[in-house]
């Protein structure tokens, strides 16, 4: 395990930010105490100017394979724009979660500030400087329309404190970027399609996409929110949605998939969906049941064989300390949203922890959006496993077509129905085992009112198919490639995948443990938050 530069270098703002996420998802109270190190870290990483700066002198990644170009004579402080952004948002998250927080509500509003300062100005649109030091580097910058990726991290932490607090300075700043953004910079069309010039990186264009739909919802702007949904359907016709696949840039340039594109595009189908700005909660499952699930390491069985094909096996190589560690490194992977892989399986035989940040956030949108209470009905939107404090859900898929909802609190209920079932006939609904008359809204089955400690189970067929599909790139951004696959898929699930190739260290859709039709039961202790919906 390496450190590097880019462990500052947006790295540590993104993993942190997802910690209160996490915590919610899993009630996990493990390393707390690391949590509050790393803020107090960051704070002090918040200059008076407002401003999130990365140390040099006496910096761990000081002497990191890829800091050569950050540590020359004189450079004590390097500010970059992305980082910057991904420190605000990371103490909004926080806030959210801990509001009226006088520390994180100071530095917040301090990093406003700093950004206001900081900004080139032209005719109502603004936007920062990518990057500069101490010595070097200038904070004027041309307009240009690439700014918007290196600034995209900027504007969903602005969008959410606005929406938290209506603080003005934060609407000033968000108005700056987003007029900048669908103004001069110019990166979406009038119907939301990319600006391909002649490519955009994928994750770097999702992300703004993102700040695009915080800010609408921020501010309850629905032109901006369709546009938002049409810019997503525009990257999803990019990728490969039932896989989940995202390529690295648009159009795709090779056929790795890097897991920050897939968490984002989890992201930006759950909130759209949620808003009702579109219907996209199949996706989501595709998503998050397919690669998001599969990138992540859950398994570490096979990092010995990624370490050795690196010729890094521990029983031949020595660690370089500081700056690397062979300890107990393949525990420390659990968890881990690897940096690219194919779509079959992890090729590489190394692993970044860019996507970490990335992939949580997106499994975090996710969870958070299994279900949804409106009123004093509560939806199942996606049929996952769920506890919360409303009510708790058993999803069977991809075993068996089949969702038990357990009633928690006296609320009505509607559980949506997947759209390969073509007729309400096909579907039944028992409460407490008796039988149950119900219709349809939409694509949900309306069970109607409940009491608490009712049990609802709603039964539906499955399906168990081969589905025949490509991952298309442009080799040298000319030359078409293709890379076929076969699939079975059951419900939404991939589970087997064909051909299998021999370069693939970790094979993905392979353990075959979701091909049996009856589910594998396994007791846990379940986690309801009562304050969950804050991000
Ligand atoms: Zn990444």
């Amino acid at each position: 395990m390496q450190r590097s530069h880019n462990d500052y270098n947006g790295g540590q703002a993104k993993w942190m930010m997802n910690l209160p996420l996490a915590r919610t998802m899993s009630g996990s109270k493990f390393n707390m105490d690391v949590d509050v190190k790393m803020m107090e870290t960051m704070f002090r990483m918040i200059g008076e100017d407002g401003l999130y700066y990365i140390p040099v002198i006496g910096a761990p990644w000081h002497e990191a394979w890829d800091s050569g170009w950050a540590v020359k004579p004189g450079v004590e402080q390097h500010f970059d724009s992305w980082p910057n952004g991904r420190a605000l948002q990371c103490l909004v998250t926080w806030y959210a979660r801990d509001p009226g927080n006088e520390g994180l509500k100071k530095n917040i509003e301090r990093m406003i500030h700093g950004f206001l300062t900081l900004a080139n100005r032209q005719d109502g649109v603004g936007w920062l400087p990518a990057h500069f030091t101490n010595i070097d580097g200038s904070r004027t910058m041309p307009l240009s329309p690439q700014g918007v990726l290196q600034q995209s991290t900027v504007l969903p932490g602005v969008a959410h404190y606005y929406r938290l607090t209506k603080y003005p300075p934060a609407k000033e700043l968000a108005e700056l970027f987003v007029n900048y953004w669908l103004g001069p910079a110019n990166f979406l069309k009038e119907n939301g399609e990319w600006n391909l010039t002649p490519t955009l990186h994928f994750h770097g264009t999702t992300f703004a996409i993102g700040g695009l739909l915080d800010w609408a919802l921020a501010v309850n702007d629905q032109a901006l929110l369709s546009k938002v949904a049409k810019a997503y359907e525009f990257a999803r016709a990019g990728g490969e949605p039932l896989m989940g696949w995202f390529p690295e840039s648009l159009p795709a340039l090779h056929p790795g998939t890097e897991p920050c594109g897939i968490g984002d595009m989890t992201v930006l189908a759950s909130l759209l969906s949620e808003a009702g700005a579109g219907d996209y909660w199949e996706d989501v499952e595709h998503y998050t049941r397919n690669l998001l699930s599969e990138v992540q390491i859950t398994d570490n069985w096979f990092l010995e064989r990624m370490a050795s094909d690196a010729g890094l096996s521990g029983e031949t190589y020595e660690a370089k300390k500081p700056l690397e560690t062979a300890d107990n490194v393949a525990d420390r992977m659990l968890g881990v949203f690897t940096g690219m892989s194919a779509a079959d399986g992890q090729t590489q035989t190394v692993s970044s922890h860019c996507c970490t940040g990335n992939g949580f956030r997106g499994m975090y949108h996710a969870w958070s959006s299994i279900v949804s209470l409106q009123e004093r009905t509560l939806r199942v939107n996606l049929l996952l496993n769920r506890a919360s404090q409303w009510a708790d859900v058993n999803s069977f898929l991809p075993y068996q077509g089949r969702v038990d909802v357990m009633m928690k609190q006296p609320l009505a209920l509607q559980v949506r129905i997947p759209s390969w079932v073509k007729d309400i006939a096909q579907v039944e609904c028992t409460v407490d085992g008796n039988k149950k008359v119900c219709s349809m809204n939409g694509r949900y089955l309306d069970v109607g009112a409940l009491q608490a400690g009712q049990k609802v189970t709603v039964t539906f067929p499955m399906t168990d198919e081969i589905v025949r599909t490509q991952i298309k790139w442009w080799d040298q951004g000319k030359d078409e490639k293709t890379e076929s696959y076969t699939l079975r898929v059951r419900g939404f699930n991939i589970v087997d995948l064909y051909p299998r190739r021999a370069n693939v260290i970790h094979q993905f859709f392979g353990s075959g443990e979701y091909r049996q039709g009856e589910p594998r039961w396994v007791e846990v202790e379940r986690f309801a938050p009562k304050n969950e919906k804050f991000w």
